[in-house]
């Protein structure tokens, strides 16, 4: 027992002494002085470099089911996957269901994200944005229309989160691929900052303002099982103070204060 109290005192003493060399090393590196080392109170931003994992960690990824890989292969790059319908039962049950995180490495993602592009670019039904559900695909994926963006160019996202929310809302006007003839008018956070990957698993962070951060949050909806009409039933029994008459913009009753 002694001598195993004596060896974790000792690991104790190797892992500060061998944290410090490494926070006050990303230190230098940062171009800060000693004096602004941990020990004077200064907390170095930079992490050391040593730290840093190597691997990349998987968290939640499921692989595509036998059905879904089937649908995926139903089509080539030329075909685009069929717009599922909250009208038809089974299809609702899709659209209420809560997708998991894709692996970037899935070897049918990129014939998945063509066949929903041309999908949410149809010219008979066109659309700003579309979520792997909607195609009958359980999984985080989604293609939003960049208005903010010059060119206004679509762009896909994989396990996307919405990481924090402005406290001012933006009332607006949203329709559905998968709610016919539909319309109704939704309060959503003015401006969101999003967490993603790119299709090589690259994480990214972007804040997004405007008509854009509205597409990204009804698109991130969907990949929790939540529809447009949802958000109006819950925000009925809820009161909202309008900001200025002039742009639709509110806040919570609660916040009006602040
Ligand atoms: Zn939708």
């Amino acid at each position: 027992m002694q001598f195993l109290c004596c060896n974790v005192l000792w690991l104790v003493i190797l892992l500060v002494g061998g944290l410090s060399k490494c926070l006050a090393q990303s230190c230098r590196e940062a171009g800060l002085t000693q004096r602004q080392s941990p020990s004077s109170g200064y907390r170095c931003p930079v992490l050391p470099g040593e730290q840093g994992l190597l691997v990349a960690v998987r968290s939640g990824e499921k692989p595509l089911t036998n059905t879904e890989r089937s649908l995926i292969r139903s089509g080539d790059t030329t075909q685009l996957l069929r717009v599922i319908q909250d009208t038809v039962a089974d299809e609702a049950r899709i659209l209420r269901a809560v997708s998991d995180d894709i692996d970037p490495d899935e070897p049918l993602l990129p014939l998945l994200v063509k066949r929903m592009y041309l999908a949410v670019t149809d010219t008979l039904h066109p659309g700003v944005g579309i979520a792997a559900p909607q195609v009958g695909i359980s999984r985080n994926v989604i293609w939003v229309k960049r208005f903010d963006k010059p060119g206004e160019p679509f762009e896909r996202y994989l396990n996307p989160r919405i990481t924090w929310r402005s406290k001012l809302l933006r009332k607006g006007q949203e329709g559905c691929l998968s709610i016919a003839d539909t319309l109704g008018q939704v309060l959503r956070n003015y401006t969101i900052r999003l967490v993603y990957q790119d299709m090589e698993g690259v994480k990214h962070e972007e804040l997004i303002e405007g008509f854009t951060a509205v597409i990204f949050q009804h698109e991130i909806d969907h990949l929790n099982g939540i529809l447009f009409t949802d958000r109006i039933a819950e925000q009925v029994s809820q009161t909202y103070h309008q900001v200025n008459t002039e742009v639709p913009l509110y806040l919570e009753q609660r916040l009006r204060r602040q």
